[in-house]
């Protein structure tokens, strides 16, 4: 079978890129809907094309077999996918591009690379699927090193084993999530994990970066899915014991969670599931005032009920995705089990979401065995995954658009999104000259909301590396002067790490290194994410 042909700059797959026809028609609308126009599209430029420096492999003493210092690997292997990724992948510069990948096949292959990185000074850098979006996976060679070697998981990629009596299954890291879904779906099990960048993203990924998913209350995070892991590191295996909780002391998982590649290589993970949901019901309830949806949100949430869908959109992006013409707020909400009625969670939420002054759009579709929903949340679906291909192709005609999340208590969220939608959206006139910023919930707890923000503004060909550096700069100081976090599930890597240091606790960066020390003591590992090396 041959394999569909990824992008080697952009997002997902390479025939999803549109010609020139194409392009031209989607700056025209979508220009429109937000307010300034579109530029003349340009092409990307080929990978034949690209510009990257030469591989310090070239002169180098037989590196082990699964090695490849080919233009066409190190290409794939330099950057993200965020928005300064794409910028620089399109116009082909791939200046930051590894010396070489690795491909081990086993955790021996692990093993002898972390000696012959040492005996080389070489620099490693995990590599699940590349679509990290803080600069997690591009590492500049230290001056004290020789080389910069990407490590592809993509020989990890099974699901070993299914353990139907407790509902959990080991997994290997480098498993993409529909590789993940085929295998446990032929059980009749779910990890049910669906990031945005599902389709181009692996378990090892998702718990190096504490990722997060489909639910929106509960199980938001992939750590909450975690039983147990094991990561082979430069001081050997270290493999945490299958255990559905634990009081024992500091939990070793949080060691692994989080880790972004620091401390060592996740090479499996046994991993809660759970049955395919058979009983799904589904709404949509507008409102005419985003705080109104605010604030029923938080009652739902605090009732406590535990929707699996609960996603308030804002209006701009209610009309961007197709859910809402008439300028209102839309609150997505879907309930799901294998087994459990759901008809009083779902009656009690659009209760509490009319007595905040929402208006169901249409009756709640209940659903049992069969996948579906209100057209709503169907058109929300249809655009949610379809939009980082939007973000490429709007490259092309030279709109910008990324996004960036926070966490924040119920107390707090007022202040911090007045305060970001106006230094965001100064910041977007002033370097942009126009743009426009959006808001949603991705995620819903009792004592506060995961706000996540898109941002669209024209941009200066050849400037916009620096545009972008200056929104992003006045977003993440605005979430850090007002107490919120700078990642709620995006990552800290290179991107986030000078706000990600003023929110931690300052003797937390000893005890990272300490960690550090103590796993990878030649500091073979992704040097730069999390802390200063
Ligand atoms: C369009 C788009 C949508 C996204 N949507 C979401 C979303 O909904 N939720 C979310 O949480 N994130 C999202 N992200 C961010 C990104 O997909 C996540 O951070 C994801 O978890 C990264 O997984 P990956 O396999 O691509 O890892 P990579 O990007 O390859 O690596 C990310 C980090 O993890 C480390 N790493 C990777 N694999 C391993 C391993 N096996 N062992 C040790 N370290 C490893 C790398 O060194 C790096 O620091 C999105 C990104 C894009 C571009």
């Amino acid at each position: 079978m041959v394999e569909r042909a990824r992008c080697h700059w952009g997002w997902g797959f390479a025939d999803k890129f549109p010609d020139e026809g194409g392009l031209r028609a989607l700056g025209g609308s979508l220009g429109m809907a937000l307010g300034f126009e579109a530029q003349e599209p340009r092409s990307p430029r080929p990978i034949g094309e690209a510009q990257l420096p030469a591989s310090t492999f070239g002169a180098r003493a037989r590196p082990p077999f699964f090695f490849d210092a080919g233009p066409e690997a190190r290409i794939r292997h330099t950057y993200g996918r965020g928005f300064r990724d794409l910028a620089r992948g399109f116009v082909g510069d791939f200046s930051a591009a590894p010396d070489a990948v690795a491909f081990p096949l086993t955790e021996d292959d692990v093993e002898a690379l972390f000696a012959y990185a040492e005996r080389e000074r070489l620099v490693l850098v995990p590599f699940g699927g590349g679509t990290s979006v803080v600069g997690g996976v591009e590492c500049p060679r230290p001056a004290s090193r020789e080389g910069v070697v990407a490590v592809d998981l993509r020989h990890f990629d099974r699901v070993l084993e299914v353990d139907p009596v407790s509902l959990s299954a080991r997994i290997q890291g480098g498993a993409f999530g529909p590789a993940i879904e085929a295998a446990l779906g032929r059980e009749g099990l779910t990890l049910r994990h669906f990031p945005q960048s599902f389709e181009f993203s692996t378990l090892g990924g998702w718990i190096a970066t504490r990722a997060g998913g489909h639910f929106a209350t509960l199980y938001t995070h992939i750590d909450d899915l975690v039983e147990s892991v094991r990561m082979v590191t430069p001081a050997g295996p270290f493999e945490t014991r299958r255990l559905p909780a634990s009081g024992a002391g500091p939990d070793p998982n949080g060691l692994v969670k989080g880790s972004e590649g620091t401390l060592g290589l996740i090479t499996e993970a046994w991993m809660k599931v759970r049955r395919r949901p058979r009983k799904r019901a589904q709404t949509s309830v507008r409102f005419k005032r985003f705080e109104d949806g605010v604030a029923a949100v938080r009652r739902i949430v605090q009732a406590p009920l535990y929707p699996a869908n609960c996603r308030l959109i804002d209006a701009t992006e209610a009309l961007l995705n197709g859910v809402d013409f008439q300028g209102n707020a839309v609150l997505l909400l879907a309930f799901e089990s294998d087994d459990v009625p759901l008809e009083g969670a779902m009656q009690t939420a659009v209760e509490l979401a009319r007595e905040c002054g929402g208006e169901p759009i249409a009756a709640t579709r209940f659903q049992d065995g069969v996948s579906g929903g209100d057209e709503s949340s169907a058109a929300w679906r249809r655009s949610f995954f379809e939009a980082p291909y939007v973000q490429s192709r709007l490259l092309a005609v030279g709109i910008m658009v990324d996004t960036f999340e926070t966490a924040c208590t119920w107390r707090g969220f007022e202040a911090l999104h007045a305060v970001l939608t106006a230094d965001v959206t100064d910041a977007l006139k002033r370097v942009c000259g126009a743009g426009r910023l959006t808001c949603r919930f991705t995620h819903a707890y009792p004592d506060g909301p995961a706000p996540y923000y898109t941002f669209f503004a024209p941009f200066r060909r050849g400037s916009e590396l620096s545009q972008w550096a200056e929104v992003k700069a006045a977003a993440s100081e605005a979430i850090s002067r007002n107490g919120a976090t700078i990642t709620h599930h995006h990552a800290v890597g290179r991107v986030h790490r000078p706000w990600y240091e003023r929110e931690r606790p300052p003797l937390m960066e000893a005890a990272l290194r300490a960690v550090k020390r103590t796993f990878d003591p030649a500091g073979l590992l992704n040097p730069g994410v999390l802390f200063d090396p």
